[in-house]
């Protein structure tokens, strides 16, 4: 007994191609929308199609408001509430998951007041529209960096969290409420961008429960349908929520390569309704992103490499693609990351010595 699935996507970035890539062969349609497209013609929708989004904000067109409104709009109240940091803070308070200590900046609070809370490093960020680390700016006390004026209400503070490492947990939650989890993945970022994820890893299963119960009691409060991705620092042996994605996320991208059903499938089938069990790990992976450099066919020849290019204009800090690293043996490991050393840029060399010092 099969049913024929439509799921169409608000946004069509890399994770709406990737959900397209997924839907193939579970026949599933996937329907990528560029919702700023100049078009007076309403999409063809039925009412038995679903909606997802690939981004948790969009500017208004008469393509948004048509995927937005209608009534398979799945997790729709959402999306907004996530996209704002205010609420989603909020949120994480409100369901007491430990996340960094924080506050709105309102219209009467001054930098000293902020330097009082969290110490003399403090970190603004905007309530909306941040992205790879835009939209952020630090207060130092030893420099008297003031708050700026237009950052007035449309920016919360937080304390500047001095973490060990930051790791993030991709999850999904069923219809019927069940909520299964990928293993913990290692993150680096740099500039505030990601650069590499490695997963699983023995030496993080130890947090897998607690990052699991977080998410779990996330996902439950929201009554969420589908992948959702938690991003936190590990200060020892806990974790603090630093934000949540509601969608299929960067740091999830290894398990194109690592798992036998990946975050993009994990979402469809979710949506969809479609069975469910925990993706099992077939390789541990590395996943190396693309950011700003031209593709290189060279890539290609490294035996243990997959290579996902987005097909994007390349521009300075813009994810253009990512490299997936199956991991047989180390030694193998090795060799693929001191030839992208040699290959890779210079803002390379830092995030693939990181890759070699978890191996070594
Ligand atoms: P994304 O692209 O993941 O949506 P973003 O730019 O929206 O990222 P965050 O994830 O909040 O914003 O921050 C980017 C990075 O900045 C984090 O991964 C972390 O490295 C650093 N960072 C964020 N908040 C803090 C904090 N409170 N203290 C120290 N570093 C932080
Ligand atoms: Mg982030």
């Amino acid at each position: 007994m099969s049913q024929q699935h439509t799921v169409w996507v608000l946004g069509d970035g890399q994770l709406g191609a990737m959900l397209s890539h997924a839907g193939q062969p579970l026949a599933i349609d996937v329907r990528p929308v560029d919702i700023m497209a100049p078009t007076g013609d309403t999409l063809p929708i039925d009412a038995s199609h679903i909606i997802t989004a690939e981004r948790e904000q969009w500017p208004e067109s008469s393509t948004s408001l048509q995927l937005s409104t209608h009534a398979h709009f799945i997790n729709g109240p959402v999306f907004g509430r996530l996209a704002d940091r205010f609420t989603q803070k909020s949120l994480l308070d409100e369901l007491k998951v430990a996340t960094s200590p924080w506050q709105l900046v309102d219209d009467k609070v001054q930098a000293d007041d902020l330097h009082q809370a969290y110490g003399d490093r403090v970190l603004l960020k905007r309530r909306t529209g941040g992205y790879d680390g835009k939209g952020q700016h630090w207060l130092k006390q030893a420099e008297a960096t003031s708050i700026p004026n237009d950052w007035r209400n449309e920016a919360i503070a937080e304390q500047a969290i001095n973490f060990d490492e930051e790791v993030s947990l991709v999850g999904v939650r069923t219809q019927d409420g069940r909520c299964l989890f990928y293993p913990l993945t290692l993150n680096l970022h740099q500039d505030g961008i990601l650069m590499a994820s490695i997963a699983p890893l023995a030496r993080l299963s130890h947090l897998q429960d607690e990052a699991e119960s977080m998410l779990s009691t996330i996902m439950n409060g929201l009554e969420y349908v589908g992948v959702m991705a938690m991003e936190c620092f590990r200060i020892g042996e806990h974790l603090l929520v630093n934000e949540l994605a509601p969608r299929v996320h960067n740091s999830g991208h290894w398990t194109q390569t690592g798992c036998h059903i990946n975050q993009f499938e994990l979402h469809l089938r979710a949506l969809c309704n479609l069975p469910i069990h925990t993706p099992q790990v077939n390789f541990q992976c590395v996943m190396v992103n693309l950011i700003g450099i031209e593709k290189d066919d060279r890539w290609l020849s490294l035996p243990n490499a997959e290579l996902f290019w987005y097909n994007k204009e390349v521009r300075s800090g813009r994810k253009v693609g990512h490299l997936n690293l199956s991991i047989h043996n180390t030694a193998a490991l090795n060799e693929t990351i001191n030839q992208l050393k040699l290959w890779m840029p210079t803002q390379y060399q830092a995030p693939l010595d990181w890759i070699l010092a978890e191996f070594a």
